[in-house]
């Protein structure tokens, strides 16, 4: 049955379950934020009509391309990251200090945007074959860009290994106090903290922690691992919410969940020659168990593997029917969320995220649904989600 459109679902939420220092930046008389990073968290949780509809589920999925920093849940990863290199003594605004990350392009855009408000200069390594509005978006800010050739993570030269080493560089060659701090955002635990504090309780308290599942991908695996261990550990949910991960193909991580190892024997040999998750989707998808993947690895009940062409299918059935212009990341998360809905008792409450905006992707992943001829189709020929999505 269709809601009432606009319709609040399960009430304001309550700020005062926060548990996170993100809640500090909000004044919650009248809605005055104090600097950018008061934009950052409390996100709304949508619920997606037509997917709804097509599962007989609520499908439900937290709005994270409204994070208003950079416009992704890295914003929350961004801001704890720095804050607690701050607490540490390795960041400090009046030094001069520069930031540096390895990054696909969100988290390189939350630190940059960040980095401008706190005084910091920021420095990204990212792979050449991401969007290119992604680090013209990074030049307009300030940060040094460096895009560097694919390369697996053995290599040196590889975008993660090559910020590492920039940062090395910057304090051993300065001649003032000024120094370089590495991010890491797939090591570091402060990724997936964020969300353990921020991500996590925001969902618990917008669904009053009547959720069946949780559905998201992995990119360094902090919304996974964060989200499922504020869940499963700190709330006590466990067994009650199945969390799922949504896996781009080419990634090696649905196997390491449903099989325990990175590969099959058969995809072995090919997928060791390939140098990186061969998938058109940005930001998720890996073929090495991070830090952050890890310390959620063992509350990951199940994953779902999704094509290239299911999620540009959903991202284009997304616009179509519920006005929802999204990235590769949160299209994939949404098939994930349809394949798990179908596959529990009706009327079951599925939680996800979305991630990006498509304006960040025009360029290559909405590029490929205009050529694969979606945007030409009426809406009565994809009338079927299921039969859509194959
Ligand atoms: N979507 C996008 C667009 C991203 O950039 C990322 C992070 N690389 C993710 C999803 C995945 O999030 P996480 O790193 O928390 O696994």
């Amino acid at each position: 049955k269709r809601s009432r459109r606009g319709s609040i679902l399960f009430g304001p939420v309550n700020l005062e379950d926060h548990e996170g220092a993100f809640a500090a930046n909000y004044d919650r008389g009248n809605g005055i934020v104090d600097g950018i990073e008061g934009t950052i968290g409390n996100t709304p949780l949508i619920k997606l009509r037509s997917l709804s509809e097509a599962t007989g589920c609520t499908i439900l999925a937290k709005a994270e391309f409204l994070n208003g920093a950079g416009g992704s849940p890295k914003d929350r990863v961004a801001l704890n990251m720095i804050q607690v290199a701050e607490e540490q003594g390795l960041l400090s605004p009046g030094r001069g200090d520069t930031i540096y990350e390895g990054t696909v392009g969100s988290t390189g855009i939350s630190l940059a945007v960040l980095a401008r408000a706190r005084g910091y200069k920021a420095h990204i390594c990212m792979p050449d074959d991401m969007a290119i509005e992604k680090s013209d978006l990074l030049h307009h800010l300030g940060a040094t860009v460096e895009r560097v050739p694919v390369a697996p993570i053995t290599d040196p030269g590889h975008f993660v290994n090559l910020a590492r080493t920039r940062a090395k560089e910057h304090t051993a060659a300065s001649d003032t106090p000024s120094r370089g701090f590495f991010a890491d955002q797939f090591e570091s635990l402060a990724n997936y903290t964020a969300h353990m504090k921020t991500t996590g309780p925001e969902i618990h308290a917008q669904t009053a922690g009547r959720l069946d599942a949780f559905v998201a991908g992995a990119g360094t695996g902090g919304t996974i691992a964060g989200v499922a261990k504020h869940l499963k550990e700190e709330r006590g949910l466990g067994e009650e919410v199945r969390v799922v991960l949504a896996d781009p193909q080419g990634s090696g991580l649905y196997n390491k969940v449903r099989h325990g190892v990175m590969y099959s024997p058969t995809e072995r040999e090919g997928t060791r020659r390939r140098t990186q998750v061969d998938t058109m989707v940005e930001g998720i998808g890996i073929n090495r168990v991070t830090e952050n993947f890890e310390a959620g690895r063992g509350l990951v009940d199940d994953a779902v593997k999704v094509t290239d062409e299911q999620a540009c299918r959903m991202a284009r059935w997304l616009v179509e029917h519920d006005g929802v212009f999204v990235g590769s990341s949160s299209a994939v998360n949404c098939v994930a969320a349809v394949v798990t809905a179908l596959k529990m008792p009706s009327d079951s409450r599925v939680v996800t995220i979305l991630c990006d905006s498509g304006s960040r992707h025009l360029s290559k992943f909405w590029k490929h649904i205009a050529a694969m001829g979606l945007e030409d189709e009426t809406r009565e020929q994809d009338e079927d989600l299921l039969a859509v999505l194959g």
